[in-house]
């Protein structure tokens, strides 16, 4: 069986205290957009995982999409899986590449063995991988509060257009989280004007209530990036947002040939650049 499992971006991220498990609290809206790996999953008598191309993600143990696999197991039985992810979402990037196939086998593992886990059963074992695996399960538009796990759908009725502005950098996201407390850490805020801009299908209101709190603490680890969101801007997004922890930068269209010029434009500024817009689901078979 193969899916293929959206990257997600976060038009809003507020970050609280971390809590005594060593979590912070967040309060966040996340949206699962145009750009895939494929996660293909097949019966095995053992687990193991193959990433191509080879070396973007590891092939051992850490690998979360195996972690899931293993997961599932122990909760609902079967033997082992193998399982083969092309990688496009790039890796360490802010964009929950990991947590994307981690969800995706989870999805995956329950059609391919007929096991009829809940959407909202799946969605509990994923917050044991990850805070963004839940919503990874879940896909499209959502709210999610506390370390990832409470969601709540928000209404997207068209399409959002994203420019990715991907730097060759990586940015870990301990260490983003880290320099933030550093810094002096925050608190958790409403997603109200972001929710309200996304149901109006309100660009403009939703390019002005566009937050993320990491961004300065990624910015302090890693000041090389500022020119990339600066290149985002002078080509006209209505409005640049670091991707989660970074070193991505989302630009915001008004409509796809809007993004396409955008592009264009900052091509030299970045690694990559991709023109990605928002879906309103999460891991599919095809
Ligand atoms: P997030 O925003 O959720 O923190 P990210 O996009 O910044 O995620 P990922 O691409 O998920 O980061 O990768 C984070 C780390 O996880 C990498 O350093 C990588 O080694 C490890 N990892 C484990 N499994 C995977 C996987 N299937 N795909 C990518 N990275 C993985």
């Amino acid at each position: 069986m193969k899916l293929l499992a959206p990257a997600k971006v976060n038009p809003f991220l507020t970050v609280g205290a971390r809590g005594p498990d060593g979590l912070h609290e967040i309060e966040s809206v996340m949206q699962a957009v145009s750009l895939f790996d494929s996660v293909t999953l097949a019966p095995s008598d053992a687990f193991g995982v193959t990433v191509s191309p080879a070396g973007a993600a590891p092939e051992d143990d850490s690998n979360l999409a195996l972690r899931a696999a293993r997961a599932f197991a122990e909760l609902q039985g079967g033997s082992g899986v193998s399982i083969a992810i092309e990688k496009r979402i790039p890796v360490a990037a802010g964009l929950g590449g990991g947590s994307a196939d981690a969800a995706a086998t989870l999805v995956g593992l329950n059609g391919l063995l007929d096991t009829r886990v809940s959407k909202k059963a799946l969605e509990k074992m994923a917050a044991g991988l990850g805070a963004d695996v839940p919503f990874c399960v879940r896909g499209g538009t959502a709210a999610a509060r506390g370390v990832g796990e409470n969601l709540s759908v928000l209404p997207c009725p068209t399409p959002v257009w994203w420019i990715l502005g991907i730097s060759g950098a990586r940015l870990s996201t301990a260490d983003v989280y880290e320099e933030f407390d550093r810094l002096g850490g925050g608190r958790v805020e409403d997603p109200y004007d972001v929710a309200d801009a996304l149901a109006r299908a309100d660009v403009e209101r939703l390019a002005s209530a566009l937050r993320n709190d990491l961004e300065r603490a990624a910015l302090s680890l890693a000041p090389q990036i500022r020119t990339g969101r600066d290149a985002l801007g002078a080509a006209g997004a209505l409005g640049v947002i670091l991707a989660g922890s970074g070193p991505t930068w989302l630009g915001l269209a008004r409509h796809e040939m809007h993004a396409v010029a955008i592009a264009a434009a900052v091509q030299g500024e970045f690694a990559r650049v991709e023109v990605v817009h928002s879906v309103d689901h999460g891991p599919r078979p095809v």
